[in-house]
């Protein structure tokens, strides 16, 4: 049987870093991709921050910057925003895949693609045993002293392990379109029930004239599909030509929640695997790669002390939480109100942050990354905003998020 020090599954941007990260710091690392390819099939619209150039350390895969977007409301109205520098950047994600997973093998991951986790085999003495099947359909195991599942949003890991799963995964439906009118420098967002119930709709350009169109929802047994039609046809309506001949279909579901526990006795889950994954956005690449780094920081000291057992992985848990924690939590109670709010309630939101105040406090507090310090920001500017919430939401501007109060779902409105 192969054994290794460390065993990462799934070769997104979470798990190339983990095994980035332990390889260059001398551990035996075997990176496994149940794809033939790595970076395919592409699930994601690939728009990050500054921070996910960063932690690559290259801007090579970007296809183009950012620098505001448009809302739009569902009856009509639309705020836009624009800062004088770039916002975010829209990446060729299949080549930020390939990126990471090549720094990973320089740095001496041992990358094995076609070759699927299938479960966790009787443990080995002090490694343990993973069940793998290759392109060619073979069975085989393979022993290591620290599994790493970043194996995404469906994890085998996590169901192996039995580590909780996230209560809420959203269904989402995206297409790339080589011509698509809009303004190149932005990315638009549509609200509504009509097209993306409890999120959003998106339109990212993608450099070269063409864009990528996409909902995530609160699909209710609806397919998100549905959705996107409707989306297309409103964009359709509002620029008057419709998108056409798109050249790819994207159809995944994006965690919201937070786990109880990402780490066990030799095991840890990083990324999607651990829902670690913005809950006002959808977007995972940034936090996931952030605790991927941490992830591998904690395991590189209980390789070297010969210690994995789940008190000491535990600090995994306790350091990613300690630097996103407060702003999912934060992120998850704002979500939770938002998917209250009826279409009337959503047109009014748009209208308050169309006033000229209000897009400058956007402007310079908008972040990608940690969206909730707009939110309050605007909260705290606009009493016309503060009628949209509940009383409740009041008291969130002085608490820590431990301290918020619980708000159930309310009845949905439609
Ligand atoms: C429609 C859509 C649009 C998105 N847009 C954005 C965006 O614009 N910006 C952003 O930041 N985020 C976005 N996201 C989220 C982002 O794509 C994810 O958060 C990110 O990919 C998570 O990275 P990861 O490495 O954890 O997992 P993944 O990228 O999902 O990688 C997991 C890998 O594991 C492999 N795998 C799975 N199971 C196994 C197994 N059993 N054995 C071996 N390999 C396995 C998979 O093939 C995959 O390659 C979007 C998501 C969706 C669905």
């Amino acid at each position: 049987m192969d054994e290794v020090d460390v065993l990462v599954v799934g070769a997104g941007p979470a798990g190339s870093t983990v095994a980035y990260e332990l390889a260059r710091r001398g551990h035996s690392v075997r990176l496994i991709e149940e794809h033939g390819r790595v970076g395919w099939p592409v699930q994601c619209a690939g728009l990050v921050s500054s921070r996910v150039i960063d932690l690559a350390g290259s801007d090579r895969r970007v296809r183009t910057r950012v620098h505001g977007a448009t809302v739009f409301g569902p009856g009509g109205s639309q705020v836009q925003f624009k800062a004088p520098e770039p916002r975010a950047f829209v990446i060729d994600r299949a080549g930020l895949d390939v990126d990471l997973a090549d720094r990973a093998a320089r740095a001496g991951a041992v990358i094995e693609t076609g070759v699927t986790y299938e479960g966790r085999g009787t443990a080995d003495g002090d490694r343990e045993v993973a069940l793998l099947r290759g392109p060619d359909r073979t069975d085989r195991t393979v022993a290591a002293r620290l599994i790493v599942g970043a194996d995404g949003v469906t994890s085998a890991v996590a169901r192996a392990y039995r580590l909780r799963r996230p209560v809420e995964i959203l269904p989402a439906f995206e297409a790339e379109f080589p011509e698509s009118p809009g303004d190149p420098d932005q990315v638009e967002v549509d609200l509504g029930r009509q097209v993306a119930p409890g999120l959003f709709g998106w339109w990212i350009p993608d450099g070269s004239g063409g864009g990528r169109i996409g909902v995530a929802a609160d699909a209710d047994g609806v397919p998100a599909r549905r959705y996107f039609e409707r989306l297309l046809d409103r964009r359709a309506a509002r620029t008057g030509r419709p998108a056409r001949n798109p050249t790819a279909y994207l159809v995944s579901g994006i965690p919201i929640g937070t786990l109880p526990k990402c780490a066990g006795r030799r095991v840890l889950l990083v990324g999607d695997a651990a829902a670690q994954v913005k809950p006002l956005s959808g977007g995972g690449i940034f936090t996931g790669m952030r605790c991927a780094m941490i992830a591998a920081e904690v395991a590189d000291q209980g390789l070297r002390a010969n210690d994995l057992s789940a008190e000491v992985l535990a600090e995994y848990d306790r350091r990613w939480r300690s630097e996103l924690g407060p702003e999912f939590s934060r992120a998850l109670y704002l979500r939770r109100v938002f998917r209250r709010l009826t279409d009337p309630e959503l047109e009014s939101l748009v209208q308050a942050l169309a006033s000229a105040e209000l897009t400058g406090t956007i402007v310079a507090f908008g972040d990608i990354d940690f969206p909730t310090h707009l939110a309050r920001q605007l909260l705290r500017e606009s009493p016309s905003l503060l009628r949209l919430v509940p009383k409740a939401l009041g008291a969130w501007f002085a608490a820590d998020p431990a301290s918020m109060p619980d708000l159930e779902p309310g009845p949905r409105r439609k």
